[in-house]
């Protein structure tokens, strides 16, 4: 592996690319795909369903993009909850199941370890990677669908930074996620949203539908922002998995939820 980052299945991030040789952000790609078959194409989730020989061999086929071994990639069980999770050299040492315990309930991760990748699956949730480069270099992955944006899981990440690290040092990634004008929700909750302070071109109506939508990259935009993450260091992906036509992205709302899932990460270099 050389320090200009994996090329295949993946796209780097903008963090790999401002911090060469620090770093490693990375999406997956859908690649070759049957439509017929939700799950087909390159996925590395291993809880929506997919078959266990599928997505291992996504899997080791990632492992070998980025150098290292299959049990570096961490992924964890999420259920749109805000448990953060923290990955240390303790948690590297575990068997296959007392992982799965730790990481079961688990939307976010955050790792000071070097050559071990974290990061979520999503299919239209909003996808966070955070990189840290001060005193103590640190990476976080982030899963924030409506509820742990409401929830604000990616604050409750970045205050694990900012035990070790000033906000002036961190970078963010939102990456690949539904749009504000594909996210259509209930009044119910739009109304959750509202009644937590939320308005203006963040929630809106949709006049010709009357459906209203939330602009859930620009809620968690700002919730860095007000963590004091400069906001000339996030960088939001203008790619929006729900009506993007390149086949690369899996969106729940195109495809249902039984399907494979976009695989967003980050490694300490
Ligand atoms: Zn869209």
């Amino acid at each position: 592996m050389t320090n200009t980052g994996p090329t295949t299945n993946v796209k780097r991030g903008p963090l790999s690319v401002l911090f060469p040789g620090n770093v490693i952000d990375f999406t997956t790609l859908r690649g070759n795909h049957d439509n017929l078959d939700p799950y087909s194409g390159f996925s590395v989730c291993s809880y929506t369903g997919d078959n266990p020989m599928h997505y291992d061999g996504c899997i080791a086929q990632l492992a070998s993009t980025l150098g290292v071994n299959a049990n570096n990639i961490i992924q964890p069980r999420q259920t749109h909850g805000t448990q953060v999770l923290v990955i240390d050299e303790n948690f590297i040492s575990l068997d296959t199941d007392q992982r799965r315990e730790r990481l079961d309930k688990t939307d976010a991760l955050v790792t000071t370890c070097r050559h071990v990748a974290i990061g979520v699956n999503t299919a239209d949730c909003v996808p966070i990677l955070l990189y840290a480069h001060g005193k103590v270099p640190m990476v976080a992955a982030i899963h924030a669908g409506w509820r742990g944006t409401l929830a604000e899981i990616a604050t409750k990440a970045v205050k694990i930074m900012l035990n070790t690290n000033d906000a002036d040092c961190i970078a963010a990634y939102i990456g690949v996620s539904i749009c504000r004008n594909c996210f259509e929700v209930g009044d119910e909750v739009a109304n959750l949203f509202v009644q937590a302070g939320y308005s203006g071109e963040t929630i809106f109506r949709n006049h010709d539908t009357g459906k209203a939508h939330i602009d859930l990259q620009e809620i968690n935009r700002r919730q860095l922002a007000n963590c004091g993450i400069h906001i000339e260091n996030i960088f939001t992906d203008n790619c929006c998995s729900r009506h993007d036509t390149s086949g690369n992205y899996f969106s729940a709302r195109r495809m249902g939820v039984n399907s494979g899932r976009t695989f967003t990460g980050i490694m300490l270099l």
